[in-house]
């Protein structure tokens, strides 16, 4: 059987609406879930103590990860993971 090219699929209205948010403007160098479009991002911290009225130390569980994706159990993140080389 030959193999024949398909034409993409037409986005749901739900994806239509994500490209849409995904495509607007936005400043230059604000951070965007390249996943739903979200721009609110968290960092979760374990086990942080308050010592003279301020908030210290915790470990970092979680850095930089898209907020709404979080909420659907999907860890997606906004900054890219860079390493030492
Ligand atoms: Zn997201």
């Amino acid at each position: 059987m030959p193999l024949r090219l398909v034409p993409p699929a037409k986005p749901s209205p739900k994806q239509a609406v994500i490209e849409r948010i995904k495509k607007a403007p936005r400043p230059d160098g604000m951070i965007q879930c390249a996943r739903c479009g979200g721009r609110t991002l968290m960092t979760t911290v374990n086990g942080a103590f308050v010592k003279n009225g301020r908030k210290q130390g915790g470990t970092v569980i979680e850095k930089d990860v898209c907020y709404h994706c979080h909420q659907l159990g999907i860890r997606s993140l906004m900054l890219p993971e860079l390493k030492p080389v």
